[in-house]
């Protein structure tokens, strides 16, 4: 029985951060309605440069949504009808689907054991005639060991696209991510480390010319009014969700700051509890978009903490090979054992900007007493 005392926890409270802030949003949403001007405007040209800024590169194109920012991009790399593309066997589905909507194939390879990122050196392994791009994820906001995809990727005559779509401030020896490959893409779905109230999206990159083609591809293949240069699509950041952006981006620091700190204590304080913590890399400030622990006794855990009051979710219950999607593609149970077994091991734990110290008190002690 739970204590009436008890702290709960939720997994994740999304309008928090809209409370925290909610002067200085209605405040830009007030703005925007006056405005008379609501699609590619001054909001959305002013926070494509200041997500540049924040991303250390020359170009950030505003797209709908983190799905067409990945796709857009793939588009923009020259990926098409039969061309493959290497990504990881344990992401998000919106990865392998941005392949597939390229046309392309989704050729998928195992990650590291421990930090379940992109492994490189197996990236090597499958590359084919057909191979344009390497995708590698950043996963759960740890950054994927871009140094040597980019060392693959130079090898084989590839381009590498990062799906930064959980790693909004994350930085690999120095520099962040959205500038670690040929172009990132971006998600601003609202429960994001930068998340708007609605979609939104972007490409960020340092190739001007690849920041045209998404620029264009985006708004119907517009080179200019009324000419079409290539079959595109609509899929623009909206003036209202760019305002929105622009206000949450300021926070984002402090935000990403008390992440670090509830990351750092569970890395300390779980250390004896029976649950592998995460593996971050000695090169690698992860973003932690969630913290993920994994066990072999996931569901027990998981009712554990439930009975305590803590929310968990599992990121992602089953890996995209075998989504019924897929099933044309012949995979089965059995063909990617390493992502198969992350996928039933995995279990995020509570972690947040808006969680008080109590409550990560809770966490700590609830993953600790379990048996
Ligand atoms: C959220 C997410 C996406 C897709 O972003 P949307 O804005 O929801 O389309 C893509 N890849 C990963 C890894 C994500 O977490």
């Amino acid at each position: 029985m739970l204590p009436a005392t008890a702290v709960k926890v939720p997994f994740l409270d999304v309008g928090a951060a809209s409370r925290e802030l909610r002067a200085e949003l209605l405040q830009a949403l007030s703005e925007a309605v006056d405005s008379g001007w609501y699609v590619l405007g001054a909001s959305v040209a002013r926070f494509e440069g200041e997500w540049a800024r924040f991303c250390d590169t020359t170009d950030c194109v505003g797209t709908g949504n983190g799905f067409d920012a990945l796709h857009l991009a793939l588009r923009a790399m020259g990926v098409g009808d039969g061309d493959e593309v290497i990504v990881a066997s344990n992401t998000y589905i919106a990865t392998w689907l941005a392949v597939t909507a390229a046309g392309a194939v989704p050729v998928p390879v195992e990650p590291d054991a421990h930090t379940m990122n992109l492994d490189a050196e197996s990236c090597s392994e499958v590359v084919t005639g057909r191979t344009r791009v390497i995708l590698p994820v950043h996963l759960y906001g740890l950054p994927a060991d871009m140094d040597a995809i980019n060392d693959v990727a130079r090898a084989h005559g590839l381009r590498v696209l990062e799906d930064a779509a959980q790693a909004h401030g994350a930085w690999v020896r120095g520099r962040p991510a959205g500038a670690l490959g040929d172009a990132a893409a971006w998600s601003f779905y609202p429960s994001k480390n930068l998340g708007a109230l609605g979609d939104g999206g972007a490409v960020t990159t340092n190739d001007a010319e690849l920041a045209e083609t998404v620029r264009r591809l985006r708004n119907y293949g517009e080179s200019s009014r009324f000419v079409n240069e290539t079959p595109g699509v609509n899929s623009r950041l909206d003036e209202i969700q760019a305002a929105v952006l622009t206000v949450k981006l300021a926070a984002l620091g402090r935000w990403n700051r008390r992440r670090r700190e509830i990351a750092e204590r569970y890395l300390v304080e779980l250390i004896a509890a029976p649950v592998t913590l995460p593996t971050v890399p000695s090169w690698a400030t992860p973003a932690w978009h969630l913290f993920v622990v994994r066990t072999a006794r996931r569901e027990a855990l998981r009712a554990h903490l439930h009975d305590l009051g803590i929310a968990t979710a599992v990121h992602y219950p089953v890996p995209p090979h075998l989504q019924p999607a897929y099933r044309g593609l012949g995979w089965t149970r059995g063909s990617l054992p390493v992502a198969e077994t992350m996928h039933e091991q995995v279990l995020s734990l509570p972690i947040g900007p808006h969680l008080s110290d109590e409550q990560v008190d809770a966490v700590i002690a609830g993953v600790a007493s379990f048996r």
